[in-house]
């Protein structure tokens, strides 16, 4: 009599009974199987959960090494990153294993002083590239109090969350980079009227976060879907890297070291470098300019990045390992086109960027401007080789209005 094979009930006691070739299974056994399948697979990707013993981090040497490669300069500030990301990543290592010492290693937030465009961001992007955690960058100054008008503070985790593909526990290794720090710093005449005008309140909101806490974030960040679910995310293991300009720190730091050396011998005196003040901040040129005490405790990495110089831009135009002359190079390359861009046009190309006080950042809008005719004709033209010396390079950027190669 035909039966089902897995619970024995027979064709008259079933809906369905489907036939194999040595036996049968019934409808209900069928759709049980296909239950057991499901929590089979769900139960393999569980196992697949991110995992932070997998994240692969280098020594500081290595971290460094790699930074090297896309960073151009900044020794300082690259050896000095190096060594808190390995802490860093190094502290979430051992934090489940219960030492009886007691020792429990701070987080390592960082905060990096300089100039605009001297590879702020590059150096955090660089890194998180490297450990292959989510990484994200917020601009402080979209930042509010609860509120005001502007992004809530938990908006910050939104974006982690969003670089992680909402895996929660992925963005709890996360990388978070705070741009423009000092723009909330403390300020009586601070000019913003779409914020609280010291900016103290958003840097107490920030507070928690750095420090670590579980913080219920609006998946869709914003105001604008308030039925949405909150979803609690942990910051205790989130890394923080502010960086901001800190305009005229310089002046604060000069004052303080002058009054420091008062009664120090001259020679002391004169071995302060007058021409890159930063790279003597303290925290407490921090202080002064407006960030509260708290916020400087909670980022107890200070490091600072110099200004660039001919040199360094020259060398940021065709060093780093995606370097933007090897990117047009390869862009021709897959036309079949090999560009060849002669030296005097690289140095041509730096001194606009210091003429017009644009920076590294500049050096691409002046290679643009260099490039585009020659990317809108040449992949119709049967041309195997292409060559950009002094005069085609004089004549593009001669016809381009400088305002327009204004960077932001
Ligand atoms: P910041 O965050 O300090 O304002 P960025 O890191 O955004 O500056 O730098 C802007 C761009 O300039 C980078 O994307 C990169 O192309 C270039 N750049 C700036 N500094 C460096 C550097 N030290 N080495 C290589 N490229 C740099």
């Amino acid at each position: 009599m035909d039966k089902c094979s897995f619970c024995g009930r027979k064709r008259s006691e079933v809906n369905l009974l489907i036939s194999g070739v040595t036996g049968f299974i019934c409808d209900e056994c069928s759709a049980r199987a296909y239950e057991i399948i499901k929590e089979e697979k769900l139960t393999g990707k569980e196992k697949s959960k991110f995992d932070i013993n997998k994240i692969k981090v280098k020594k500081p040497v290595e971290i460094k090494e790699f930074l090297d490669q896309y960073i151009i300069g900044q020794e300082y500030a690259k050896k000095v990153l190096s060594v808190a990301v390995y802490n860093h990543y190094k502290r979430l290592s051992v934090s489940d294993i219960t030492d009886n010492d007691g020792v429990e290693i701070d987080k390592s937030n960082i905060i990096m002083v300089g100039e605009t465009g001297t590879g702020k961001t590059l150096i955090a992007k660089t890194i998180a590239k490297m450990l292959h955690v989510p990484f994200t960058i917020v601009d402080a100054t979209v930042l509010t109090e609860a509120g005001y008008v502007g992004e809530d503070i938990e908006s910050l985790l939104t974006r982690l969350l969003q670089a992680a593909d909402y895996n929660v526990e992925k963005a709890e290794q996360g990388i978070v980079f705070i741009d423009e720090i000092d723009k909330i710093a403390r300020k009586g005449d601070n000019p913003s009227i779409t914020r609280d005008v010291s900016g103290e309140g958003v840097q107490q909101g920030l507070l928690k976060l750095l420090e670590g806490a579980v913080v219920n974030v609006p998946p869709q960040g914003g105001r604008k879907h308030p039925e949405q679910k909150m979803i609690p995310v942990n910051t205790k293991h989130i890394l923080f890297i502010a960086g901001g300009a800190f305009d005229g720190i310089e002046k604060q730091i000069a004052r303080r070291l002058n009054t420091q050396v008062v009664g120090f011998d001259k020679q002391e005196k004169n071995q302060i470098d007058k021409e890159n003040f930063l790279q003597y901040v303290s925290p407490q040129d921090l202080k002064s300019f407006g960030l509260i005490p708290e916020i400087i405790g909670r980022m107890p990495v200070l490091t600072y990045l110099n200004p660039l110089d001919k040199k360094a831009l020259r060398a940021i135009l065709t060093e780093p390992k995606n370097s933007i002359i090897k990117q047009y190079i390869k862009l021709f390359k897959i036309d079949k086109i090999d560009l060849h861009i002669n030296d005097n046009v690289l140095e041509y190309i730096v001194d606009r960027a210091i003429e017009y006080k644009i920076g590294a950042r500049g050096l691409r809008s002046i290679c643009e401007v260099i490039m585009t005719d020659a990317m809108f004709e040449l992949p119709s033209k049967k041309v195997k080789k292409f060559t950009i010396d002094l005069k085609y390079a004089k004549s593009k950027l001669e016809k381009t209005n400088i305002k327009k190669l204004k960077v932001a």
